[in-house]
């Protein structure tokens, strides 16, 4: 059997470093093209040593080199850049991988529209990685799409799902990326806190799954047992479970359609006491009413979102404002900006600057 030629982008962050596990797991079956990091070159090159990968890039001083080798027939491009800097190797790469896998949510949050007309136009399969979006994919029958009711995000709820907004005034960037049964990288650490992770998965789902934002809902699970489930209108529910470990949304991305096993951690049913879940409390935690809005709103609206917090979760870590003022500023921002045409990339990455410099002036100003 030929193995599947695969691109890993963000090789060296939490999802990367899972997806190379997965692929050292499973050496006959895959080989390793091309591997990316901003600047940890280090672990890059040890990523690249125990994969035997063909290409290994650093970005930190320009993306020339890694878009010209995106130009490379792939069978699979697995894309795990952090952030908006992830766009524009996620659209190079679809034109040249049979299948995109994107755990990197924030093009999609912010430019969906464009990332799914490349992806049909080349004929290449999206599959989300995000977990919640996996466990969607995995039950959602797309035949059937009519008989749908809704679907419905798990959400961990985060390290201060019972906090006050009193409480959460003093909490410090050090707790706000300790997760309590995820680990992952700081920004999306920070997102899951704020339960702006949420947010930004509320309209990933409306793109990947095309659906209206009164049917996607969200519930708080603390467990992080059931991923995500979707409601079929006979009430049946159908939801996917296992181990909050990445490694299998990944393992099952990389071997679709068929099924692999995965180096991650099992379920153990035994040790899991109880399953709780309730209602998200949109007062202690309005990024997800934020989403919703901007969901009404459209396009221009969720780009601001996603960008206007991409710069005050940096700020946040950075120590410039407190935790509070994270989500306070996205929503200043985007009671500020005008929607904009945004039709063309080049207009969505002018006003996607434009939108972070204005919201520099916000929190210096503040
Ligand atoms: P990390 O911060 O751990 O890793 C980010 C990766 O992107 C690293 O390889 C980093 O390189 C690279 N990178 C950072 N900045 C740039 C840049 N400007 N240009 C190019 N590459 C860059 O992030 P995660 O792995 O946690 O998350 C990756 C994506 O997956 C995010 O969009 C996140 O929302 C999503 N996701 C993550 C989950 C998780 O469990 N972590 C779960 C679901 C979704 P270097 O190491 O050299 O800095
Ligand atoms: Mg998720």
């Amino acid at each position: 059997m030929t193995k599947k030629k695969i691109n890993i982008l963000g090789a060296t962050g939490s999802v990367g470093q899972s997806t190379i596990d997965v692929v050292a797991a499973h050496r006959d079956l895959f080989d390793p093209y091309l591997l990316s990091a901003h600047s940890k070159k280090d672990a890059l090159v040890a990523a690249q040593k125990r994969v035997d990968a063909t290409h290994a890039v650093l970005t930190q001083n320009g993306s020339a080199e890694l878009l010209a080798r995106l130009e490379h027939p792939v069978d699979i491009t697995l894309a795990a850049i952090v952030g908006m800097a992830g766009l524009e190797p996620l659209l190079k790469a679809i034109p040249y991988a049979k299948v995109v896998a994107i755990a990197n949510k924030e093009p999609l949050v912010a430019a969906g529209p464009l990332v799914l007309a490349e992806a049909k136009k080349h004929g290449t399969k999206i599959l989300p990685v995000d977990s919640e979006h996996n466990a969607v994919f995995q039950v959602f029958e797309d035949t059937q799409r009519d008989k749908i009711s809704r679907i419905i995000l798990t959400a961990s709820g985060g390290p201060f799902r019972t906090f006050s907004r009193d409480d959460m005034c003093d909490i410090t960037p050090a707790q706000a990326i300790k997760h309590p049964n995820w680990s992952m990288g700081a920004k999306i650490s920070v997102d899951s806190a704020t339960m702006m992770n949420k947010a930004l998965e509320i309209i990933e789902a409306h793109y990947l799954f095309d659906m209206p934002a009164e049917r996607i809902d969200v519930l708080v699970h603390p467990q992080s047992v059931v991923h995500s489930m979707v409601e079929y209108v006979d009430g049946s529910v159908l939801a996917q479970m296992g181990a909050p470990d990445m490694k299998t949304p990944i393992t099952y991305a990389l071997g679709w359609p068929d099924r692999l096993t995965s180096p991650g951690q099992k379920l153990d049913f035994t040790k899991v006491s109880h399953l709780e879940f309730e209602s998200p409390d949109l007062e202690r935690f309005p990024a997800l009413r934020l989403a919703y809005e901007c969901l009404r709103d459209g396009q221009a609206a969720q780009l601001v979102l996603n960008a206007a917090n991409e710069v005050a979760v940096a700020a946040f870590l950075n120590g410039e404002i407190g935790f509070l003022q994270i989500v306070e500023t996205v929503e200043r921002v985007l009671n500020d900006l005008e929607a904009q045409n945004i039709s063309s990339l080049e207009a969505l990455l002018d006003f996607d600057k434009n939108v972070r410099i204005y919201t520099r002036d916000v929190i210096i100003s503040q």
